[in-house]
């Protein structure tokens, strides 16, 4: 094999590991085109809006608006590059959700569980790196993506009822369809977990504090609570000692954006 051709092997090996290994090294099935799911992932985000009450709190949004400001300037490219849409839902399910595209869902439920900024930066660390890592591409590629919630999602999507509106069950089960709001595979858990924890310290957020959130929840959490992204999935051991594992990785991040002078005055005031 001469020089050339090695170079062009090489490179083509890149390319191809690039496409299909995840941000902590998963190896990863992408078949679906990202521009699709982000339209749908757009058209959802405004049924969303236009049909769930949006909080009017003003302390709960500029609250939420803080922290989710500060973790999106620390993405890398091109994820830092988009414009992060937020939308606040009044509604006491103790949940949040990322779409594909850059949108971010938080339920004010979910305010009641998280103790401080740290703790709500942990969320919003976990929900965009669920987006960054495509775990919803990954979904739909393993044609996870069926069932019900499509057919809702056709019905917002192609406008099914002349003028009428959309019911909130028929805008959240389209969520659904999309993964946006439904439990992921373990590894997307966990990854999303690392990786966020990557993006709340960057901001300046104690990574530490992810463990008290997942405690709150699991504590929070009822026998019968519905199924929900985040509360289904309980603070277990294996858990709390990944969160653990992380620190020696992520407390030097967290110390350097200090000395950064990164310290976002994100305050509850409520
Ligand atoms: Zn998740």
């Amino acid at each position: 094999m001469n020089a050339h051709k090695l170079l062009i092997t090489i490179v083509f090996s890149i390319v191809i590991a690039a496409c299909s290994t995840s941000p902590t090294g998963r190896p990863q099935l992408i078949t679906k085109s990202d521009a699709e799911l982000e339209a749908q992932a757009a058209s959802t985000f405004n049924a969303y809006r236009s049909t769930l009450p949006l909080s009017t709190d003003r302390r709960k949004i500029d609250f939420v608006h803080c922290v989710a400001q500060a973790v999106v300037t620390e993405l890398y490219p091109p994820y830092s590059d988009i414009e992060w849409e937020l939308a606040i839902f009044e509604d006491k399910q103790v949940n949040a959700f990322a779409m594909p595209g850059g949108k971010i869902g938080v339920y004010t439920g979910i305010l009641d569980i998280t103790e401080d900024e740290h703790q709500l930066a942990a969320v919003i660390g976990h929900e965009i790196a669920h987006v960054t890592a495509r775990h919803v591409n990954e979904r739909a590629s393993r044609g996870a993506l069926t069932g019900i919630g499509i057919e809702a999602l056709a019905v917002i999507l192609g406008g099914g009822y002349t003028g009428g509106a959309y019911t909130a069950n028929q805008v959240l089960s389209a969520g659904a369809a999309l993964g946006m709001e439904l439990p992921m595979g373990r590894g997307q858990e966990t990854e999303a977990d690392v990786v966020g924890l990557e993006y709340m310290a960057k901001a300046g957020f104690d990574p530490r504090a992810a463990v008290d959130l997942w405690q709150n929840m699991s504590a929070k959490n009822g026998k019968k609570a519905p199924p929900e992204h985040l509360s289904t999935h309980p603070a277990n051991e294996t858990r709390i000692e990944n969160l653990i594992n992380q620190w020696q990785k992520t407390l030097p991040i967290y110390n350097q954006a200090l000395a950064d002078g990164k310290n976002p005055t994100c305050k509850k005031t409520w």
